[in-house]
């Protein structure tokens, strides 16, 4: 594996980055399920949310504030506009890094209706004065604002309408404990199966009027990372091979002929992810080696690491989190066709609970 010529890999352009990329923005929304019978897999989270907003309505209550966490592109945003809508009430929608003064959250309250719900996305990310106005917001409708200094000093008290928040993270982890403590429901969304991907690319394939036989569905489901996001962009990618290839029908030949030229393979990984995992084994011998210095030989953020890379390469099998640093397992150096070291049991003997 050439890792030198790979180094000006792009792994924000990507094509199977779960983040949102403006191009999608088009094809999405009307790919966005609006109600939880559109709403394929994570039936646990569903489960709960349902009986909740039944409860809820029936007590015409405002529903409690629930956070959702798990990593990009697995359908938090949509969950919140299917729980206001299942609910009946607005949205509205901004995120952690956007509310940068606590006026910007307090004109963002005080403007809701009632039981509307507030989606914060990244919240993780809110500023910490922000976050503070934000508990009695949410414990109790009602904020202080200061306004002024020294004499010219004046504290209001704001009674706000009852509102539910909705707050995203792809890191639960990095959440204060006060602030997580205020959702009184928290659920975590996880990687989705290749059959449920393949329900969602056929149902996106129906809305975009895209003709797709089952089997092609399934092969851009498994490569789609786990995740609905990558699954609708490949989806559109396929869709461009499949006019020339297949007068527009997504075959499966058509979906492995448009995949693997775009240089994901069966198991969809591109390009950064091989990259990722042959930095761990042929310069830190698979590791332990600390995600820090895993992306700076890579030229990485640590971040992307931690929330795009490394979820599905562990889902998978192919990477091990260790108190030490990460680690490549003998399923990761057999998939990269590199001779696993002697010593390589199938379990890491890094691994350390
Ligand atoms: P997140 O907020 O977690 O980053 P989004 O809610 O924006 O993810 O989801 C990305 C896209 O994936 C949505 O626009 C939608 O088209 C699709 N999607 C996500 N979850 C589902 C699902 N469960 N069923 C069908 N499509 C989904």
């Amino acid at each position: 594996m050439d890792l030198d010529r790979s180094d000006d890999f792009d792994f924000e352009n990507r094509v199977v980055a779960p983040e949102y990329a403006p191009e999608d923005s088009a094809v999405e929304n009307p790919l966005r399920p609006r109600t939880f019978a559109d709403y394929v897999g994570q039936e646990k989270a569903k489960e709960n949310l349902e009986v909740f907003i039944e409860a809820a309505k029936r007590r015409k209550e405002s529903l409690d504030h629930v956070l959702l966490y798990g990593p990009p592109g697995l359908g938090k945003t949509t969950l919140a506009g299917i729980i206001a809508n299942e609910l009946g009430v607005g949205i509205r929608i901004t995120s952690g890094p956007a509310i940068e003064k606590p006026g910007d959250l307090a004109a963002l309250l005080t403007n809701l209706n009632h039981g509307d719900v507030l989606f914060i996305d990244e919240i993780h990310r809110l500023p910490r004065a922000v976050e503070e106005i934000l508990y009695p917001a949410m414990e109790d409708f009602a904020i202080d604002i200061i306004t002024g200094k020294g004499q010219m000093a004046a504290s209001y008290h704001l009674p706000l309408p009852r509102f539910t928040l909705v707050g995203a993270t792809t890191r639960a982890g990095q959440l204060t404990a006060p602030l997580r403590d205020r959702f009184g429901v928290v659920l975590r969304l996880e990687l989705y199966e290749p059959a449920e991907l393949a329900r969602i690319v056929e149902r996106s394939a129906g809305i975009l009027g895209i003709e797709v036989e089952a089997d092609g569905a399934l092969e851009i489901a498994s490569r789609s990372r786990g995740t609905p996001r990558i699954a609708n962009r490949l989806l559109k990618r396929v869709r461009d091979f499949a006019e020339i290839v297949s007068g527009g029908v997504v075959t499966y030949s058509a979906a492995k002929l448009a995949l693997d030229r775009l240089e994901i393979d069966e198991l969809g990984l591109d390009s950064g992810d091989r990259r990722a995992l042959s930095a761990i084994i042929k310069y830190y011998n698979g590791g332990p080696v600390g995600v820090e210095t895993l992306a700076a030989a890579i030229g990485e953020e640590a971040v992307t690491i931690e929330d795009v890379v490394e979820p599905y390469l562990m889902q998978i099998g192919f990477l091990q989190r260790t108190p030490r640093g990460r680690c490549a397992t003998k399923a990761a150096y057999l998939h990269l066709g590199i001779t696993p070291p002697g010593n390589l049991a199938d379990e890491n003997p890094h691994f350390e609970v």
